[in-house]
């Protein structure tokens, strides 16, 4: 069987070519766009302003829609976690997370993910593949639904994280694609400085992104203050040890422009990474580096059966002083949705009964 065209991989002037080529007008592709991603519908039958004939053309030869949702779980916090299958039953997972003045989306760029970094239960799961632009436009047009109904305005404005399953960097192309869609004004328009996106460390992509102009804002995963300490928890380091990964951030602060954000995130795991010394360790390695950004704190999140717990409060404070006392903003990440799996690490397709499962 031919595989038909996922719609929500196409820009605006990729689907007037695809539907000039059924022989229709361009008008009839703005129609269209207008009903994937404004009215953000994903079946056919729904696009009732279209003519039948056209609706079933389309059907013949394209698809509005590829992830099945499987389950959905809902948190104390209001947290919503989608577990979803692609076309070839792989895993997708997705997290909406509301806020009291913005709400943010969580998406995944690859199921599973290959980085076997050592408290993330994701890597578990090995790489299964990376997602599609058409994924992973998807995902936020299937959370917004959720959220707010079908087509519904969003009450609040949206931010969106690549931050769910898998290394963004590594699926590039198909996230830069994906980002390009979802900014459309006749579409999602959630524009790149709404978005802020995860690596561990994708040396050659964070120094492309600086390169780059209409792009989401950079958070740099490091965990460890020292190549011993990384090499171990994130094995990434071993191919971009840290002088390369912070000379690479370097390059891409240098290349900030006004209003753009950078930080760092630094998981942090109970008498592993969490002593003052690491944290003097890690303010004199991005002192050393000319690096003043940001350093967001993330208390491990539980994941099972890795042997890993989270930091205490105390700890945290007192880590988080020593960078600020050395010139480093820090922050403390507030976890959301632990109780259903879907916090920072915790994305593994899990689907244990839950009281809280809708
Ligand atoms: N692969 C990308 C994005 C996904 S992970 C990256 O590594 O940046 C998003 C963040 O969650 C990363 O900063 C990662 O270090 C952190 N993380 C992973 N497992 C975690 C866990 N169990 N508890 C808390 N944070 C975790």
């Amino acid at each position: 069987m031919i595989q038909r065209q996922h719609l929500l991989a196409l820009t605006g002037p990729e689907l007037v070519s695809f539907i000039g080529e059924l022989g229709e007008p361009a008008f009839r592709a703005r129609q269209v766009f207008a009903a994937l991603h404004h009215r953000r519908l994903r079946s056919f039958e729904e696009m009732t302003d279209l003519p039948k004939e056209l609706r079933a053309k389309l059907d013949s030869v394209a698809t509005p829609s590829t992830l099945n949702i499987e389950s959905r779980y809902l948190s104390a916090d209001g947290t919503r976690r989608y577990l979803m299958k692609t076309h070839d039953g792989l895993p997708v997972e997705t997290v909406f997370i509301p806020e009291e003045r913005r709400d943010t989306i969580c998406f995944s760029s690859q199921s599973g993910c290959p980085l076997q970094c050592s408290f993330c239960l994701t890597a578990q799961l090995g790489l299964l593949r990376s997602l599609t632009p058409g994924e992973i436009v998807e995902q936020v047009i299937v959370a917004l639904n959720d959220a707010y109904g079908v087509g519904q305005k969003p009450q609040h404005g949206t931010n969106l994280v690549g931050m769910g399953a898998g290394e963004p960097f590594l699926a590039f192309e198909s996230l830069m694609k994906a980002l390009s869609i979802i900014a459309d004004p006749n579409g999602l328009h959630i524009l790149p400085n709404r978005v802020t996106v995860s690596t561990a460390g994708i040396v050659p992509r964070i120094r492309e992104l600086a390169t780059v102009s209409e792009r989401p804002h950079l958070a740099v995963s490091l965990g460890a203050p020292t190549d011993e300490q990384r090499n171990v928890l994130m094995p990434i380091n071993r191919k971009w040890p840290l002088a390369e990964l912070l000379g690479a951030c370097k390059e891409f602060e240098r290349s900030l422009k006004r209003g753009e954000r950078f930080t760092f995130e630094y998981v942090m795991l109970r008498d592993v990474n969490d002593s003052d010394e690491h944290a003097r360790q890690l303010a004199n390695l991005l002192n050393r580096h000319e690096l003043r950004v940001k350093v967001n704190l993330i208390p491990h999140n539980a994941a099972e059966p890795l042997p890993y717990h989270p930091s205490s409060r105390r700890r945290v404070e007192s880590f988080k002083s020593i960078l600020e006392a050395k010139g480093l903003p820090a922050f403390v990440r507030r976890p959301r949705g632990q109780d259903i799996f879907a916090a920072c690490g915790q994305l593994a397709a899990r689907r244990e009964a839950n009281p809280a499962q809708v």
